[in-house]
């Protein structure tokens, strides 16, 4: 079996972690300079309240207290994404992050009872240990997992797990009901171009021809027809959905703990998602980034760690990627482990055609020698030797992000603080300030 574990709502989840009076409001986070609405809350989807929504518009019913913005937080969000595959792998060895708030667990050699016990524990243990609500989709296939955690969402019967055997009454019941367009893969163009030829419905596609299908489409969806009858065979860089993420990995073909070599790999991998992303003519606000340790080598010692870190400006450009990938790097990389993949996943996307630059966003420039030449000498020189910009986290032109929770899990001048009265606060934090060198 294989579980899909998705976070519902996750940047607005994780601020309700640690200011739980929004708990219940109309909350939304913004993106980066504070522009626009990148997640809401289900109280504001219900307002009708469109995801890119500019935030200026929203500036009347902020201020009367209909609505909370929050800047974004990506270090907060990255975290608690750290955070959330940890629990997972604690339970089940092998997982597989998708995005930053959905991971795919494999579940071998379990009986359907046990796979729906487990479901059924991690939520609650999600929902315990980490504070955020997730909803988990189990079942033979990556595109019914998909499927069966799209139902837990929507459909409160399931409590937030929802198994589907793959070939029994309820899976065709739920394929029957599900537009082929929400099936995993199937993006709105070819569902279009499906509709012409009859296929309404998940259960449609899964009904047709697989040879017909191959010649009429793509060998890709005759897989995702198999994949709703039951037969796994797609892997997760099959059917990356376009204009939602974009992700590139891959093993090593010798494991290594070389920093300069897993950031080659790293390199490569950014370099790779940046040229799909212009292909599709997308914008990435956000870089994920990923490494891993071969799980099955228990002699050697074992690191999975990811990172977010978030783009100055939205941008399909090279270099903004593989800076953000630098950085990502820095920030996980530890020596002594051997690494055997890594990968390099754009999130937040983002139309390039409809993306307005606002004020304060530098536009994209396009010098590809000037890279070359850039590369060339850090090369030589030394990382770092020459840099766009600078890296001074308290410098003005920073991000704006007026309205950021603190990054409560990962600084330690940050974190969150409890009393039982109003002044012992105040009092604790002159301490700790006193203390202070
Ligand atoms: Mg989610």
């Amino acid at each position: 079996m294989i579980g899909l574990v998705d976070a519902n709502n996750f940047y607005v989840s994780c601020e309700r972690v640690f200011q739980p009076h929004l708990e219940g409001k109309a909350v939304g986070v913004m993106s980066n300079n504070d522009g626009c609405v990148i997640a809401r809350s289900a109280e504001m989807k219900a307002m009708d309240i469109p995801m890119g929504t500019p935030a200026f518009k929203l500036e009347g019913l902020r201020q009367r207290g209909e609505i909370h913005l929050l800047s974004s937080n990506y270090e907060l969000y990255g975290d608690m994404s750290a955070r959330l595959a940890q629990l997972l792998r604690d339970a089940c060895p092998d997982i597989a992050p998708y995005s930053i708030d959905e991971m795919f667990v494999y579940l071998e050699g379990m009986s359907e009872h046990q796979c729906q016990a487990l479901g059924d524990r991690l939520r609650r243990d999600i929902q315990r240990c980490l504070g955020l609500p997730v909803c988990i989709g189990l079942a033979p296939t990556h595109t019914l997992a998909k499927l069966a955690n799209h139902a837990a969402k929507k459909q409160p019967h399931y409590q937030g797990v929802c198994l589907l055997a793959g070939n029994d009454a309820s899976t065709t019941a739920l394929l029957k009901q599900t537009p082929v367009s929400e099936v995993w893969g199937v993006g709105r163009r070819l569902a279009e171009r499906l509709a012409i030829n009859g296929i309404h419905s998940a259960l449609d596609l899964r009904e047709c021809d697989k040879k017909q299908l191959r010649k009429r489409f793509s060998v890709v969806l005759a897989r995702t027809a198999l994949e709703l009858r039951g037969t796994s065979c797609l892997t997760m860089n099959a059917v990356d959905q376009p204009r939602q993420r974009i992700m590139t990995s891959r093993s090593f073909g010798q494991p290594t703990g070389v920093k300069t070599q897993v950031h080659e790999a790293l390199r490569r991998h950014a370099q790779r998602s940046a040229t799909k992303l212009r292909e599709q003519h997308s914008l990435a606000r956000s870089v994920m980034l990923f490494l891993k340790t071969n799980r099955h080598r228990r002699d050697q010692p074992q690191y999975f760690p990811h990172t977010l870190v978030a783009l100055p400006t939205p941008s399909d450009d090279t270099r903004v990627v593989l800076d953000a990938v630098r950085q990502g790097l820095e920030q996980i990389y530890r020596p002594g482990y051997r690494f055997m993949k890594a990968g390099v996943m754009l999130l937040d996307l983002v139309d390039a055609q409809q993306h307005q630059l606002s004020l304060l966003d530098a536009p994209a420039r396009h010098h590809p020698r000037l890279m070359a030449t850039v590369d060339a000498i850090n090369q030589r020189m030394g990382q770092d030797t020459i840099r766009f910009g600078m890296t001074d986290d308290e410098a003005p032109w920073q991000l704006r992000c007026a309205h950021r929770s603190k990054r409560y899990t990962t600084r330690w001048d940050e974190l969150l603080e409890v009393g039982t009265h109003p002044g012992a606060i105040a009092d604790a934090r002159a301490r700790r300030q006193q203390s202070q060198p």
